[in-house]
């Protein structure tokens, strides 16, 4: 089946052929033809499925239909996403989709100066894509409105929960106009995304492409066991001997993060850390300079990682484990995506038993292990427990403005230091998150 069979015109199906796609995958399949009828659509896809086109390609095509005779300087389509770096990729698909269309699109995000967001709405602009948060604050200003907008995409719903923004999202509900097109992307179905999806959508086609978690199978699994102080050697070890060119290393911490950025760079691998501790303009321009292949590895912490979409990422490697299984298979999520290839390596200590255990009953599968010559464990060393600072499953965003209280206001404390300040892999990295 090709892109031509789905009703798209020939703007879009230019674009499309630009970007050196053929087929469209499974969601795409599912998700334009029904878009393109004006059905409101609940799907079940997550990140690596192709959705963000699945979505944007309709979209496209309906806001050219449905063009009205005035339509400067309102806003017609929403798409809501839960942190800065989804809502930049989903903005870069937006311009590179839309790139033969005369619609204009901004990004919307905190931690960046509020002024040039502001002086871009002035000048009106067709599609906006914001995280929650920025956006009831530009409101406030009334930097915009959402009185006109025709079309709401709320994606990764599930993770916009998680984080906190349902009172946020509530109030941007509130503020759209009755009748307009709704399309709710989530990659689980909870209770709450039922409800959520209740009060939203109208007779909804549902739409459910395959999980990650089975389509990680296109991923090849590797453990090799090693001793905690070797890690380091280990992976540039792997580096150089399999000549890897980008490479995505996972650590638990962000101090982690940048001690193990230096150690490659000291051993003549180009390097950059991304964590919440960066600014927004350093992770970006780390980020683009690994896309580049100016930056051979980039060491992400989880939460910073998160909506990193790189094409063909081929090397996954886990320096540690991550403490919430879920998190294993996010990882590895970022490579094997859209039908290539992939391959994500752990390197695990004896201290990480526990966590290896519990990420092979998440996945059903057994993790193969591979010792590598000159790596072999010292099996007198005993295990020691995992220092954890914080705690507990949710956590909040690394993107994005602070969801609000029940009643509407920010939560205090926010803006300074948190003081009791958790390690990111724990729940309310406050202090990380810019307006
Ligand atoms: P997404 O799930 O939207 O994050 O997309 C995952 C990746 O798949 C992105 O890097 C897209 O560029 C890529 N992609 C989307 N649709 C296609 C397609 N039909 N063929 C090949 N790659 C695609």
């Amino acid at each position: 089946m090709s892109f031509t069979t789905l009703g798209l015109n020939e703007a879009i199906l230019r674009a499309v052929k630009e970007e050196g796609y053929t087929t469209p995958t499974p969601i795409q399949k599912q998700a334009i033809p029904v878009i393109l009828e004006g059905r409101d659509i609940l799907a079940g896809a997550q990140t690596g499925t192709g959705k963000t086109a699945g979505f944007t390609l309709p979209l496209l095509q309906r806001l050219g239909e449905t063009a009205p005779e005035n339509r400067k300087k309102r806003v017609r389509a929403l798409i809501l996403t839960p942190t800065r770096e989804l809502a930049a990729q989903v903005h870069e698909s937006v311009r590179t989709y839309g790139k033969h269309l005369p619609f204009r699109s901004t990004v919307i995000y905190g931690g960046v100066g509020i002024n040039p967001q502001i002086q871009t709405l002035r000048k009106g602009v067709d599609i906006v894509i914001a995280t929650p948060g920025r956006l009831l604050d530009l409101i406030g200003q009334k930097a915009l409105s959402l009185a006109h907008v025709e079309f709401l995409i709320l994606d990764e719903a599930d993770r916009m929960l998680d984080m906190g923004f349902i009172h946020d999202i509530k109030k941007i509900l509130a503020l759209l106009p009755k009748k307009r097109q709704n399309m709710l992307f989530s990659a689980t179905f909870s209770n709450e995304i039922k409800r959520l999806a209740d009060g939203l959508l109208d007779k909804p086609v549902l739409i459910e492409v395959a999980r990650r978690n089975t389509a990680s199978e296109q991923v090849e699994q590797t453990v090799h066991p090693v001793d905690k102080k070797r890690k380091p050697a280990l992976l540039t070890h792997l580096i150089s001997e399999n000549d890897w060119r980008q490479v995505l290393v996972f650590t638990r911490t962000k101090h982690g993060a940048n001690r193990l950025s230096t150690h490659l760079e000291k051993a003549g691998i180009s390097s950059a850390a991304i964590h919440g501790n960066k600014s927004q303009n350093a992770r970006t321009k780390a980020l683009a300079a690994f896309k580049d292949g100016n930056v051979r590895v980039l060491v992400a912490t989880d939460i910073a990682a998160r909506g990193i979409d790189i094409d063909q990422l081929p090397h996954v490697v886990n320096y540690e484990l991550p403490n919430v299984p879920e998190d294993y298979v996010h990882r590895i999520g970022r490579t094997g995506r859209a039908g290539n290839e992939g391959e994500a390596v752990s390197l695990v200590c004896v201290d990480e038993d526990a966590l290896l255990r519990n990420i092979e009953k998440l996945i059903k599968r057994t993790i193969p292990k591979k010792t590598v010559n000159g790596f072999i464990p010292d099996p007198s060393i005993e295990p020691e427990p995992i220092r954890q600072r914080g705690g507990g499953r949710k956590r909040t965003p690394l993107g994005e403005g602070k969801p609000r209280g029940a009643n509407g206001s920010r939560r205090s404390g926010s803006r300074g230091r948190s003081q009791n300040k958790p390690a990111e892999t724990s729940h309310s990295n406050r202090n990380h998150r810019g307006r």
